[in-house]
């Protein structure tokens, strides 16, 4: 299942929705249309805080007759699936060749975290702003994992029961401040650095997260392609090693690395700059496309 955030033309109202063959199902309308509460599909995070059973509510919402409560993809502005996650973890280092590529002389020997803040979280089709006062700025394609159970000291095992959901994600990053400073967060949190979408693929479609081609492009030109089996920690030690200290919540966000290929390590480099299209892709989970602009 593919959940959407959105807003219709003509409305101002964020909405919670499925994306199907025929559009976009917006699900408090199909749940008043079915006779159900539509209570826990007014956003993404309380849809999530409400459980798996909402989840299997939305499931059967999505399957439409020809009744109410479906909207042409053409008539809606996707938003970020998950607007305003309570944090995004972010972790460094997690691709073999790119920590190679990066002047490591071996690989981590435990995962590397690091915040984005949740301003930089952005929607599919919406500018990445170059910001006034770092010129350097990167593009790096990630799989991001989307909780959707609450948990802490959550072994690797049970690691994907707690997961909600996959997406593409762009850690974009300004080089500059990024190493200038002796840690990466503002280089990795200006306003728009989190592009996320276009959609949160549910885990019942994605059996094994470490099977995904992914890949970014730079104005068509394939710049990044590798596939997330080449992750050093995978998503249940990652899910195991962050909640070992710090509790997960439906909505957060985990940015799982990226491989190599990044601009600052190319020879030449390669920076992102006004007008170029940034798009990241994930096998199952689309492609996320963003345009840059100078601010
Ligand atoms: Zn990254």
């Amino acid at each position: 299942m593919r959940l959407v955030t959105y807003k219709a033309k003509g409305d101002q109202v964020e909405r919670l929705g499925v994306l199907t063959e025929d559009g976009v199902v917006n699900l408090q309308e199909a749940a008043r249309h079915d006779g159900v509460s539509p209570e826990p599909f007014g956003g993404m995070l309380p849809f999530l805080w409400a459980g798996e059973a909402s989840v299997e509510r939305a499931r059967k919402l999505a399957v439409r007759g020809p009744g109410g409560g479906v909207v042409a993809l053409s008539q809606v502005k996707l938003l970020p699936p998950v607007p305003r996650p309570g944090k995004i973890v972010a972790v460094g280092l997690n691709y073999r060749d790119h920590a190679m590529e990066s002047g490591a002389t071996q690989p981590p020997k435990y995962p590397i975290l690091f915040a984005k803040f949740p301003n930089s979280i952005t929607g599919p089709e919406d500018p990445i702003v170059m910001p006034v006062g770092d010129t350097q700025i990167d593009y790096e394609a990630e799989l991001a994992v989307v909780i959707g159970t609450k948990g802490k000291t959550i072994p690797a095992a049970k690691a994907l029961e707690h997961v909600a959901g996959y997406m593409p994600l762009n850690d974009v990053s300004a080089r500059t401040w990024q190493f200038s400073d002796k840690q990466w967060v503002r280089g990795k949190s200006p306003d728009t650095f989190c592009p996320i979408g276009p959609y949160l693929t549910t885990r019942d479609d994605v059996p094994d997260p470490q099977t995904l081609a992914i890949r970014a492009r730079v104005n068509g030109t394939v710049l990044q392609d590798s596939n997330t089996s080449k992750m050093i920690f995978g998503v249940r030690e990652l899910v195991e090693f962050i909640s070992a200290s710090i509790t997960l919540e439906p909505g957060d966000v985990i940015a799982t690395g990226t491989p190599d290929g990044v601009g600052v390590f190319r020879k030449p480099q390669i920076f992102l700059k006004p007008g170029d299209t940034v798009e990241i892709e994930i096998e199952k989970l689309g492609t996320l496309r963003n345009p840059v602009i100078a601010a």
